[in-house]
Formats: structure tokens, sequence, C-alpha cells
């Protein structure tokens, strides 16, 4: 599958991508994340194939022809090597790493460039990630690798600080009404140190939201059709229709407030991708931070956000008072450390 084929998903990035390649400069490590494995492994082979084409047309494109092109319309490309993790354990292990890194110290095939692809790199443990460092660190001239991941948090910071990092996540949600409705602005007060006092204004500014959504779940359920009940309704049926009324407004409820906690969590992610280099213009969902000042977070702390926002999701699918789990986000957030 061609790099041409992601244009319509991603047209900046398959630019971006393809002016890298015009101009000599791709990176020796990117660091794919998204939300489905199986389509970061289409993407990554579009990009290694467009990467090792040896005479690309002058826009970036690869030409089609070559001896690389070629083997990578047949899928015999002699000089990629992928690791996923092993079927039982899961795992990725410090000996498949091991292995790796031999393989990629051995020159390739003159002319052709050397790629790795790791399928899941999270699935390495701290151990396997160590080992693999190295070949990070400096990785042998004519080298692409490509780890990918739709859980960026499992990697240690130093290998994501050595990728560049790329965001194909694809569950777009446009959160321009969301934005314009103030949840980035109060999401934006959330960082570090910033207090208590910012924290729960957040959490109420997010918790007013909620509370418009309960209403407008109120209000489409009553206008939505149904069987209307008039004085001489059987009370038992009566009493059913009330029930089943009250579980459509749950329902309702629950599916925009699951939006606005989609939009939180995109937010975060987002921002740790940010941390990590990843380009503004590049991610899924820029529009949140149109008039929105974005705080500076380390990889650190945004990784540690991101955690939160976790522990929140699931709090709430658990059934805890959303309001008190927002006030405990938003504290653990904004919490002044003396350090
Ligand atoms: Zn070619």
């Amino acid at each position: 599958m061609p790099l041409s084929d992601f244009n319509t998903i991603f047209p900046n990035l398959c630019e971006h991508l393809r002016q890298a390649k015009a101009k000599g400069r791709t990176g020796q490590a990117y660091l794919l994340v998204g939300d489905d494995i199986d389509f970061l492994e289409r993407f990554a082979l579009a990009w290694a194939r467009t990467a090792a084409c040896q005479s690309p047309k002058d826009d970036g494109t690869e030409c089609g022809e070559c001896k690389s092109c070629r083997h990578f319309s047949d899928n015999t490309y002699p000089e990629l090597f992928i690791v996923r993790p092993q079927s039982k354990s899961r795992t990725i292990s410090v000996e498949d790493m091991h292995g790796f890194d031999h393989i990629m110290g051995i020159s390739s095939t003159p002319g052709y460039l050397k790629v790795g692809m790791l399928v899941e790199a999270e699935r390495m443990n701290d151990a396997s990630q160590n080992a693999f460092l190295k070949t990070l660190e400096e990785p042998p001239a004519g080298t692409l690798l490509l780890l990918l991941t739709v859980n960026p948090r499992m990697l240690l910071p130093t290998i994501k600080s050595r990728c560049q990092v790329v965001s194909l996540l694809r569950n777009k949600q446009d959160y321009s009404t969301l934005a314009n409705a103030g949840l980035f602005k109060a999401l934006s007060l959330l960082k570090r140190q910033a207090g208590a006092s910012k924290g729960l204004a957040a959490a109420a500014a997010i918790g007013g939201l909620l509370a418009q959504c309960e209403r407008a779940a109120a209000e489409a359920v009553k206008t939505a059709k149904g069987m209307v009940a008039d004085k001489e309704t059987d009370p038992r049926i009566l009493k059913q229709l009330a029930d089943e009324q009250a579980a459509r407004v749950a329902a309702e409820y629950v599916r925009q407030r699951n939006i606005i906690i989609g939009a939180i969590h995109a937010w975060f992610l987002q921002r740790m991708l940010i941390s990590s280099g990843a380009e503004e213009a590049l991610l899924p969902n820029p529009e949140m931070y149109d008039g929105v000042e974005l705080p500076q977070v380390s990889p650190d702390e945004a990784s540690q956000d991101l955690h939160y926002m976790d522990e929140f999701s699931r709090a709430v699918a658990a059934n805890v008072d959303i309001k008190l789990a927002l006030d405990v986000l938003c504290l653990q957030i904004s919490e002044k450390h003396s350090s």
C-alpha cells in the first residue's frame, strides 16, 4: 500500500513525510502512535516504502519502479525486520531485542535502506527497552526504526524523546462545539503548581458542562416521539412509561458525557504527544488549542497526567460520583508540591 493511500485521512502528515524524503531529511527513528495496531503497521510499511525508494520523484513520492519499490510491492523487501510480541507471553523480551540490535547492526545490502519495525513497542518491558536504547541512541547509518504503539505511556521517556513522534489517531471527533463551550479553556488551567483554587475552578467549569448535558439529555428524550399518556392510561402503564423515559434520559446523558470524557482524554493524550515532540499541526485535534494557551509540561508530567486521566475514566465507568472524581483529577494535576 503506497503512502498516497493515506492522503485523505492524513494529508498534512503524508505531505510532511514526502517533503522530508524529497529533501533527504528523513529521520532515523519514528514512534507511530495510534488507536489501531494493524492500521499503524500498514502506515509504517507505506512510509518505509517511500523512505526506501532509490529514485524518488521531486515531491518525495516513491518511483514505483526501482528495486526497492518493486520488492515492497511483492512483499519481498530483503532489509525489513519486524519484531512483535511473542504470542504466548505477549511480551517483547530482552533476547528479542538483542537479536534485533544485532541484525540492525549488520550493514545492509548496498542501496537498500535497512528497516527495523517494532510492532506493539509498549510490549517491551523496561529491560527490553533499555537493551533497545543502545540502537536507538546511535542507529547505524542507512537504517530506519519504526516503533508502533497504541499505548505510548508504557514507553520509557528516554525512548520517546529519541523518536519523532507521529500521531495516527483515527477516532477523530470534531471537538469545536466543546471548544466553544469552554472545555479546553478549563483544561488549560490545569498544570503543575497552579494550586487548588485553579484546579477546583477547572473542575467546576467541566462540572457545569456535564450539568448542561444532563438537561440536554432530558430535552432530547422529551422531544423524541413516544407513546403519549393521558388521564385514561392505566397507572401501571404510566409507571412503565416513566421508567422507560428515565432510562432513555440516562442513556442519552451517558452518551453525551462520554463524548466529553473522550475529549478530555484526547486533550491529555495530545499534550503528552506534544511534550514528546509531536508537531501540533499534525495532531488529530488541533482545534482544541484555538484561543487556548497550552501549558508547558515535561514528558514525565504529561505521562503522569494521562495516568490520572485513565484513573478518572475508570472511576466514572465504575459509577463513582463524577463530580467527586473530577475534583480528584483536577486537584491531582494542579496540586502545589513543595520541592
Ligand atoms: Zn522507487
